[in-house]
């Protein structure tokens, strides 16, 4: 193992995905164990990366696959498992040190809490939980002793700029977008799925390609960064950045401006969160300056984009409405993903979602999830 790394295991919800993939190379780099792994239904990649990385314990969220993956399993060290319960168990196990929530959406709420609980180290990727319920889960962590440590890259770079400073030194926090692939494109109206999933600095996974597409990615992380870092959405700006090397900024009061640079590489923001406060050598160079031709900024465009000023509108709104436009925004997303609508209708959802918000100023857990379930019987219907 590496120095600065933690020899206390790991736990990985969601490893057959994007980050979950990547935060398996970083653990293996820097020699960090596993304790178990987790995807909703890949059963025999769960089952190779599981004897891979020799994890104890691997998690089928979908229980009807877990024969499947107890005999994907035979022979093996690794115990199988299925269903929310067993996730919950595998984020919060004792053994385990630090939890990758690298689920998407809303699904990953339950296990993030049961990691907060239990005071792990909780890195977090999967911010659908943190729109939703961000002041429950940040509450949650105050109280169980657990550290919340983004992996969101723009996150990750806030964070770095904050550090060693008090938030009433901060005068804005600069969230950077790509800009996606759309950025140029003056008619969104028959823009198709292939178009949408060809982002142009990242590799992600579908539903964030799409959520880049929108910027309802950088919508969501407007809430996302007011949790994490205690400050309301009026201090906390987007501007478009297409080269996604600045990864964020944070501007002080006395004018200082702190920015956070790297490759559009998530192992970066990964690793950090597992060895914070140190930043030890890593599988990603640094970028080569003398090779880059220019860092452009923008003014997002909010008449092509409107997800940014719904999520301004559901931030000041508070109560259900972020959640709500979460769990719209998750269905939409699904069904223009199953070719079943166009892209612009994504936003007429996640609009006509957020009118019907129940007016309820501080809900709890359970209004968030019954309000989440609510949008989505009613957009199946
Ligand atoms: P992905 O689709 O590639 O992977 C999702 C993972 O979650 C898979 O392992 C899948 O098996 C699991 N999963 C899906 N539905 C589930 C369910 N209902 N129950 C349990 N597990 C389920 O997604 P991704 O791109 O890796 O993104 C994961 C999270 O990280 C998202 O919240 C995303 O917004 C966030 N994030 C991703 C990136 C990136 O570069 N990919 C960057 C920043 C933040
Ligand atoms: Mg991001």
């Amino acid at each position: 193992m590496k120095d600065g790394a933690s020899a206390r295991p790991l736990t990985i919800l969601g490893s057959t995905g994007s980050i979950g993939v990547s935060t398996l190379s970083v653990a293996a780099h820097l020699g960090i164990p596993i304790y178990a792994l987790s995807a909703h239904s890949k059963v025999e990649l769960l089952a190779k990366q599981a004897r891979a990385c020799h994890a104890k314990v691997a998690v089928i969220g979908d229980p009807a696959r877990y024969h499947e993956l107890k005999q994907a399993l035979a022979g093996s060290d690794v115990t199988a498992a299925a269903g929310p319960a067993a996730l919950d168990e595998i984020a919060a196990a004792p053994t385990v040190g630090a939890v990758m929530t690298a689920i998407v959406g809303a699904a990953g709420l339950p296990a993030t809490l049961a990691a907060v609980r239990a005071g792990k180290r909780l890195c977090i990727a999967n911010k659908e939980p943190l729109v939703m319920a961000g002041d429950l889960i940040m509450a949650e962590a105050k109280r169980c002793g657990a550290s919340v440590l983004p992996v969101d890259s723009e996150h990750s770079a806030i964070f770095q700029c904050l550090e060693g400073h008090r938030s009433s030194e901060v005068a804005q926090i600069i969230l950077t977008a790509s800009g996606g692939p759309f950025r140029t494109v003056m008619d969104l109206s028959g823009v198709t799925r292939e178009q949408a999933l060809k982002h142009p600095t990242w590799s992600m996974g579908p539903k964030i390609t799409i959520d880049s597409a929108t910027l309802m990615n950088k919508s969501l992380e407007v809430i996302e960064a007011r949790w994490l870092f205690g400050i309301e959405p009026d201090r906390i700006r987007v501007i478009i950045h297409p080269q996604s090397v600045v990864h964020s900024m944070v501007t002080y009061r006395d004018g200082s401006v702190m920015a956070q640079l790297g490759l559009p590489d998530m192992r970066v923001p990964i690793q950090y969160a597992l060895t914070w406060p140190q930043h030890i050598a890593g599988e990603v160079a640094a970028p080569n300056f003398s090779t880059m031709a220019a860092l452009t900024f923008e003014e997002p465009d909010l008449k092509r984009f409107p997800s940014l000023a719904m999520a301004y509108d559901a931030a000041a709104r508070g109560g259900l409405a972020p959640a709500v436009m979460n769990a719209a925004n998750e269905m939409a997303v699904a069904t223009f993903l199953a070719g079943r609508s166009r892209f612009i209708d994504i936003f007429n959802t996640v609009e006509q979602a957020l009118k019907q918000t129940p007016n309820l100023k501080q809900p709890s857990l359970t209004d968030i999830i019954a309000a989440d379930a609510d949008v989505r019987a009613r957009l199946a219907g």
